[in-house]
């Protein structure tokens, strides 16, 4: 983890020395210990009750972007969006479903999309300022508010220690294939879909994406955001909100149906 990489930041392109960029900021909760899984981890063991994978320090983070990127995303976005943590936190742990729904957040919107697009270009599985420049754009200069409508982002509460990174993803879906990106880690879950799509991914996710119409200069803007809370089971499928008894259920019928998995 310690080891500096020569690289292509993702975000601004430059052939660099890559830094570790939190994925969220360290201050947003992101201490702890965490799993790098092999991609087969889920296979046997869907719930990831005994991870196989290296157990790392210090919150989850990547080697993508440059030291120069990795300061001025977390200068520019970085105090903004752990306030929107902070505010959430103190919501759930009122446990009052009520408040979490009604009472509006205090936040600087543009700031906090900015810093959420930075999380999905630093997990990116490919150099995002090369096949996605109107992304990566939209990051670099803070005060923009151009961003394709193409990408639409959509968040809910993780109300738990589960974590879920995965970037890039076909998923066949109600006929359709969606592409997107998630990333959860408590409080929120972000779900980032590269394509307009009529057939909405989860009803219960809350669109965010007209965020990006904010501008840079006004903070404290007062926002309601009918958010819920969605179970995150499975590290390793994007896009899938069941509880855990749904999917024990799921596992045990096909078990009957076919025998042993
Ligand atoms: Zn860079």
């Amino acid at each position: 983890m310690s080891n500096a990489q020569i690289g292509i930041c993702k975000l601004c392109g430059t052939k660099a020395k890559l830094t570790y960029e939190h994925v969220p900021p360290k201050k947003a909760y992101n201490t702890n210990r965490f799993y790098i899984f092999p991609s087969d981890s889920s296979i046997d063991d869907p719930f990831l009750k005994n991870p196989r994978g290296r157990p790392e320090q210090g919150g989850i983070g990547y080697y993508s972007l440059c030291e120069t990127c990795n300061n001025n995303t977390g200068g520019w976005y970085g105090n903004a969006y752990i306030e929107f943590v902070n505010q959430a936190v103190y919501r759930l742990r009122l446990a009052d479903a009520q408040y979490v729904n009604g009472d509006p957040y205090i936040i600087h919107p543009l700031k906090v999309i900015k810093q959420i697009m930075s999380f999905f270009v630093t997990l990116g599985s490919i150099n995002y300022s090369e096949n996605f420049p109107d992304l990566t754009e939209f990051v670099l200069n803070k005060s923009s508010r151009i961003l394709p409508p193409n990408y639409q982002v959509f968040m809910y509460y993780n109300d738990s220690s589960n974590y879920r990174y995965m970037a890039d993803n076909f998923v066949y879906d109600k006929g359709i294939i969606q592409n997107y990106s998630e990333i959860a880690h408590f409080p929120f879950g972000f779900l980032l879909s590269f394509k307009k799509t009529d057939v909405p991914i989860d009803n219960r996710l809350v669109d965010i994406t007209s965020w990006k119409n904010y501008p840079f200069e006004r903070k404290n803007i007062r926002l309601s955001i009918p958010a819920v809370k969605l179970p995150v089971e499975l590290a390793m499928f994007p896009g899938d909100y069941r509880t855990r008894e749904e999917i024990e259920t799921t596992i045990k019928e096909s078990t009957e149906r076919f025998g042993t998995r």
